[in-house]
């Protein structure tokens, strides 16, 4: 990943699905004007993962190189629930991470996006320790893989609403070199920082408590729900209470315009095609 801001492309792709492999998503990002992209690493609603193919993966290998496609993600099925009061839960989250990640070493050097949690009712605190030792039994000193907790709405009873909770939850792994956080700017905004009038403010705040260095990827969305409504439902950018010129200025701020972007915008193909080239045109203009 480029770290100087004087790269000459905005890196931005969206979530794709996993179906056809490897190889098959790197061709669609570079079908629709990606230059990354997002997947599941199984069937959200949890169960086996289709096995890996060397071939596949070789193929993609080549292709990325040659395309130029930056990096990927690959998010953890949303049910895996690490903070949940049942130990027969969380064993379950354990085991899933832990396949997810041997999975993830025949792609080295990328990303993998996870949902830290909901409490169920134990409370904040009780459900950060949980997660905090489910996650130093599942990361190995010996893998490549940037381990990112995605920033959350806050509904329900989800951890992970408040930067100070991600702060309290990587402050607890111990191998602190594979931890970091994916911003989700629906997903902020629902939670109540106001990334349309005060994203440099938001980035202060992000930076005294997390640190900015920490932030390794930003999900871009656009919310359906104003400001604080703890509700996280995704809108197409522009479509939603945040704005196109909002989303634009999150992607051209110069503390994050090196970063990787994932669209997760309630999108078919084409639609992704016309975001990429909008968010695009606006960051080489800027
Ligand atoms: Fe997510
Ligand atoms: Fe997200
Ligand atoms: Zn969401």
């Amino acid at each position: 990943m480029p770290e100087d801001n004087q790269q000459s492309q905005l890196i931005i792709g969206c979530h794709e699905s996993s179906a056809k492999g490897y190889f098959a998503m790197a061709e669609t990002a570079v079908k629709i004007g990606a230059n990354d992209f997002q997947f599941f690493t199984r069937n959200p609603r949890g169960c086996k993962a289709k096995l890996i193919d060397p071939k596949d993966i070789e193929r993609f290998t080549a292709y990325s190189h040659e395309h130029g496609i930056a990096c990927i993600l690959a998010h953890a099925p949303y049910t895996l629930n690490f903070a949940s009061k049942k130990p027969e839960i969380r064993e379950f989250a354990a085991e899933t991470m832990a396949d997810d990640l041997n999975r993830m070493e025949s792609t080295p050097h990328q990303m993998y996006n996870l949902h830290p949690g909901s409490h169920t009712g134990q409370g904040a605190e009780k459900g950060i320790e949980e997660i905090v030792q489910t996650l130093n039994r599942v990361i190995k000193p010996e893998q490549t893989t940037m381990v990112l907790l995605e920033t959350m709405a806050g509904k329900g009873t989800e951890v992970g609403r408040t930067f100070e909770e991600l702060a309290a939850i990587i402050d607890g792994v111990k191998l602190t070199d594979h931890i970091g956080v994916c911003l989700d700017t629906c997903h902020v905004w629902d939670a109540g920082y106001d990334i349309k009038d005060d994203l440099d403010g938001v980035l202060d705040h992000f930076d005294d408590v997390i640190g900015l260095d920490r932030l390794h990827a930003i999900h871009l969305n656009d919310s359906k729900n104003p400001l604080g409504s703890h509700k996280d439902r995704h809108e197409k950018i522009g479509e939603g209470c945040i704005g196109f010129d909002a989303l634009s200025a999150v992607t051209r701020n110069p503390r994050l315009r090196h970063l990787p972007f994932f669209l997760e915008t309630p999108n078919e193909l084409p639609g992704y095609a016309s975001e990429i080239a909008r968010l695009r045109a606006a960051w080489d203009n800027s």
